[in-house]
């Protein structure tokens, strides 16, 4: 398969796609000052504290910004083109900035704020199985 895939075993964000694939949210965050701290680091950015722990999340976040892509810069993603790149703000941390792909979401309800919630889905959902389960976001459901 032709299709970027993580390294679901090794590596620093190991913890972060084992988490994935059993359905959770997991991010490390220091337990010094409480914030999340993403992208692994290793000592966290906001205060220098080394005691970091992956941690399980709620998934719930709200839009920060996006960007619809409509052709895919890298080939290998052109098969789930056109497609929401997103920037989400999870409800742990308000200064937090989480890269994802929002799935099931019009254009015309993207607007800064919006409610969101995780999903944990096939990484090329929807025209493409890879087999490796991603956690990628939806508007929430009115009243969750
Ligand atoms: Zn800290």
């Amino acid at each position: 398969m032709d299709f970027p895939l993580p390294d679901l075993a090794g590596g620093q964000l190991a913890p972060f796609w084992q988490a994935a694939q059993s359905g959770q949210l997991s991010l490390p965050r220091c337990n010094d000052c409480g914030r999340l701290d993403w992208y692994p680091k290793g000592e966290c950015r906001r205060c220098g504290g080394a005691r970091i722990a992956w941690t399980a999340l709620s998934g719930k976040a709200t839009l920060f910004s996006w960007a619809l892509v409509r052709r895919a810069l890298d080939p290998r993603l052109a098969a789930i083109a056109p497609y929401i790149s997103a920037i989400v703000t999870l409800e742990e941390d308000a200064d937090s900035r989480f890269v994802t792909r929002l799935v099931d979401c019009s254009e015309a309800l993207l607007r800064p704020g919006l409610p969101v919630a995780v999903r944990f889905l096939d990484l090329g959902y929807p025209s493409l199985q890879t087999g490796v389960t991603a956690p990628l976001f939806s508007p929430a459901e009115p009243g969750r």
